[in-house]
C-alpha cells in the first residue's frame, strides 16, 4: 500500500528555491545595515523555559493568554515554549552571560518566531522577526537611533509609505494614574464593551485602547489619553524623541491609541504601519523597555529596541522591485563518454576554486538533454567534455544565452585544459560588461 502524504503544519510556510532570492538579498542589507549602526548579531534559542514569557511579557497578553506554542519536555517535566517573540530571550542571553558588566550593549537578531494565531495574509504561526535592542542606554538618543535606524532599511531596501505612529505610555506610576480615570470611563459605558474589553477593564484596560473592533472606536477615540498624565522624566524624555525625530528628518503621528501588546514597555512605544498590506498593515512594533531586565532578575538597566515583521517586509519588498532574481550559476559543465565524467569533475572544482558558481552535470544521458539542462541552469557558459576532449586535454566552452546586444549565443571554442579557468573567468567577466555590468 502507498503510504499517504503528510503537509506541513498549519501556518508554517517553506521558503522554496522560488523565493529564496529576495530574502537573501533582503537578509543581506539587513545584516550590513545593522552593522552600520554598531549593532552586534546575538542568536538565542527557539524554545525557551515558558515562565520568561509568563514573567516577562505580562500574563494578560495575547501572546501569553492563547498564542504560545507550550509544551511539557517528558524526559523532565519543565515546560517549555517556542519563543513568540526574542526581546524575553535576549535579555534572558544578555543576564545570564553578563554580557553588560562592561558597559551598555546594542544587538541585533533575526530568525523564527512562533504564535498559534489564525494564519491569514501576513499573519503566520511561523514567522520571522528582525529585531535590535539596545541594553543599558537611557536616554532618548537611543529611542531616536533605533527609529531612524528603521527609517534607513526601508531606504535601502527602496520602500516608500511606511509611517511613523508614535506615542509615550509613560512609567507605572502614571499609567496606574490614567489606570484609575480609564477604568472609570469604560465603567460609565459598560454597555458598550465587548467580551475582550470587558475581561480586560480590571486586568489589563490600558489593552482595551488598541482593540480592533470597529463597534468599539469612537468610545476609545474619548478615552483619557495618557500623554496627559506624564511627569516631568517622562515628558522630557518624549520631547527629547521627538526633537531628534525632526532633527533627522523623520516624520511622525502621535497615536494616543498606541500602547503596544507586551507588558514590559514603557515611555516610547512606536509602530511603523502601511495601507499596502491589507489588515495587517503593521511592519515593526518597538519601544522602550526599562522595567524589563529587573523584572527577568538582573540588575536594574533601561532598554529600548523594535522587531520588524520580515514576511510583510519582504511582501513590500515584493512590491516594490519585483526582480527576478532567481539563482543561476555562471557555467554549467556538460560530459559523456569514455573517461569524461572524472575529468569534468575535475574541471567543476577548478572553476569553483577560481569563484565561479558551476553545476556539474549528474545523472547521465546524451549532450542533447544535458544542453537543456544547461539551458535551464541560467548558466552563460557551457563547457564540453567528451571522449576526445577528455584524451587531447581540450574543453570545448559554448555561449548559451542571447539577450539584446548581443551576439555571442551558439557560439562555440575549444580551450586547453589548463588555460580553462581563466578563459571561463574572462568570457563571465566580458559578457558582464556586455550587459553594462551588474
Ligand atoms: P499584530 O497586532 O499584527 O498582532 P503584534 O503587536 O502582535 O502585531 P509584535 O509582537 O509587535 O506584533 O511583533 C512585531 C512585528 O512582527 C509585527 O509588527 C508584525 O510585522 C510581525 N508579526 C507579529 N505577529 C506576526 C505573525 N503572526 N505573522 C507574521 N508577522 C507577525
Ligand atoms: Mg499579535
Amino acid at each position: 500500500m502507498k503510504p499517504g502524504r503528510i503537509s506541513g503544519v498549519r501556518g508554517m510556510n517553506d521558503l522554496l528555491p522560488a523565493d529564496a532570492a529576495v530574502w537573501e538579498r533582503v537578509e543581506d542589507i539587513v545584516r550590513s545595515w545593522a552593522r552600520s549602526y554598531g549593532y552586534q548579531p546575538i542568536r538565542t534559542p527557539v524554545v525557551e523555559p515558558t515562565p520568561l514569557f509568563a514573567r516577562g511579557l505580562g500574563e494578560v497578553t495575547d501572546i501569553v493568554e492563547k498564542e504560545m506554542y507550550t509544551f511539557v519536555d517528558q524526559l523532565n517535566g519543565e515546560s517549555l515554549t517556542l519563543r513568540p517573540e526574542a526581546t524575553a530571550g535576549v535579555v534572558r542571553a544578555v543576564l545570564q552571560h553578563n554580557l553588560l558588566y562592561d558597559g551598555p550593549k546594542r544587538l541585533w537578531y533575526m530568525g523564527p518566531m512562533f504564535r498559534h494565531e489564525r494564519p491569514q495574509r501576513g499573519r503566520y504561526r511561523q514567522f520571522h522577526q528582525i529585531g535590535a535592542e539596545a541594553l543599558g542606554f537611557a536616554g532618548p538618543d537611543v529611542d531616536a537611533e533605533l527609529i531612524v535606524m528603521c527609517q534607513r532599511l526601508w531606504d535601502d531596501l527602496g520602500l516608500e509609505g511606511i509611517r511613523l505612529e508614535l506615542n509615550s505610555i509613560g512609567d507605572s506610576a502614571e499609567r496606574k494614574r490614567h489606570r484609575g480615570d480609564l477604568i472609570a470611563y469604560f465603567e460609565a459605558h459598560q454597555g458598550a464593551l465587548d467580551e475582550d474589553a470587558e475581561r480586560r477593564l480590571y486586568a489589563n484596560p490600558l489593552r482595551i485602547l488598541d482593540s480592533k473592533n470597529p463597534r468599539m472606536q469612537t468610545l476609545i477615540e474619548d478615552a483619557p489619553k495618557l500623554l496627559d498624565y506624564l511627569d516631568g522624566g517622562s515628558r522630557d524624555h518624549f520631547e527629547g524623541v521627538q526633537a531628534l525625530l525632526r532633527e533627522a528628518g523623520v516624520a511622525f503621528r502621535i497615536n494616543h491609541r498606541l500602547v503596544r501588546g507586551m507588558d514590559y514597555y514603557n515611555r516610547t512605544v512606536f509602530e511603523w504601519v502601511t495601507d499596502r498590506l491589507g489588515a495587517q498593515g503593521t511592519v515593526c512594533g518597538g519601544g522602550r523597555y526599562d522595567p524589563l531586565i529587573e523584572m527577568l532578575g538582573g540588575k536594574p538597566a533601561p532598554a529600548c529596541g523594535f522587531a520588524i515583521g520580515l514576511e510583510r517586509l519582504i511582501d513590500l519588498v515584493r512590491e516594490a522591485a519585483p526582480a527576478s532574481d532567481e539563482q543561476r550559476c555562471d557555467v554549467y559543465v556538460v560530459h559523456a563518454g569514455e573517461g569524461a565524467a572524472g575529468q569534468a569533475f575535475r574541471v567543476a572544482e577548478a572553476l569553483r576554486g577560481v569563484g565561479l558558481d558551476v553545476v556539474l552535470h549528474a545523472g547521465g544521458g546524451g549532450f542533447k538533454a544535458q544542453f537543456r539542462r544547461a539551458d535551464a541552469s541560467g548558466a552563460e557558459l557551457a563547457v564540453v567534455i567528451g571522449e576526445d576532449e577528455a584524451h587531447t586535454g581540450v574543453a570545448g566552452v559554448k555561449w548559451l544565452r542571447s539577450t539584446a546586444g548581443r551576439d555571442s549565443a551558439g557560439r562555440q571554442q575549444q580551450v586547453p585544459m589548463a588555460g580553462l579557468a581563466e578563459f571561463v573567468v574572462n568570457a563571465i567577466v566580458a559578457l558582464g560588461e556586455d550587459d553594462g555590468g551588474d
